[in-house]
């Protein structure tokens, strides 16, 4: 069984897979508290309703779409969470898991794309980050950065730099919403010359930053 918060259809918002019909697993509970989270609701590890895996996997099986996203919350939080991504890779054809960076990620489904967090010191977070969780990524793997300030820049930069420097997977900055300017995070990014991409939460574009379950 796992703790759900929410399933429903829309298009994925952010990553590399940007604009495409994706079903959204939304796992309740996560014991981070980052200063800038956006689902707030489904921190509560009660937040949720118990489901079974199967009962999920026909969820998403009925909403069709080519690509899963099981997020939460901190979807890694609840053990099941891999034996249903294990399933849901049988039955869709790309299936993403968003991370906090947090938890161990070495039992994950290697087709499972992974997007982990970095948390930047603006997060209030960055004490949690799990370095070792970067050691095996896979070309498909995405890292995420959420800058809150130029502050927050220089410390993403300093760590993608020492850190990720050979990393094959795609680097992802990403402006926090109403916190720092995505022009200002573009010009920063040319200026230094980055090998990064930069992305909008293109999700907020569409409906604003309050809608739910979009
Ligand atoms: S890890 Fe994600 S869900 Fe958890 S508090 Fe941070 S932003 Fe919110």
């Amino acid at each position: 069984m796992l703790n759900i918060h929410e399933i429903y259809t829309s298009v994925q918002g952010e990553s590399t897979l940007v604009g495409t019909p994706c079903t959204f697993v939304r796992l309740a509970g996560c014991p981070l508290h980052c200063t800038y989270c956006d689902t707030l609701d489904a921190i509560p590890f009660d937040s949720g309703q118990a489901m079974s895996i199967s009962d999920i996997v026909k969820q998403v099986n009925v909403l069709s779409n080519p690509l899963v996203l099981v997020t939460g919350g901190e979807p890694l939080a609840q053990k099941a969470c891999i034996r249903l991504l294990e399933q849901l890779c049988d039955i869709v054809p790309m299936v993403q898991l968003e991370t906090s960076g947090a938890l161990d990620t070495t039992s994950v489904p290697k087709a499972v794309r992974k997007i982990i967090d970095v948390k930047t010191p603006g997060s209030g977070e960055a004490r949690h980050n799990r370095w070792s969780n970067f050691e095996k990524l896979q070309p498909h793997d995405e890292i995420k950065f959420v800058l809150t300030s130029r502050e927050d820049y220089e410390w993403s930069r300093d760590v993608l730099q020492k850190i990720f420097h050979n990393v094959t997977a795609t680097v992802l900055f990403s402006p926090c919403w109403e916190s720092l300017n995505p022009a200002d995070l573009c010009a920063w990014i040319l200026e230094d010359h980055l090998p990064v991409r930069l992305q909008v939460q293109m999700h907020k574009v569409i409906w604003g930053k309050d809608k739910k379950g979009v």
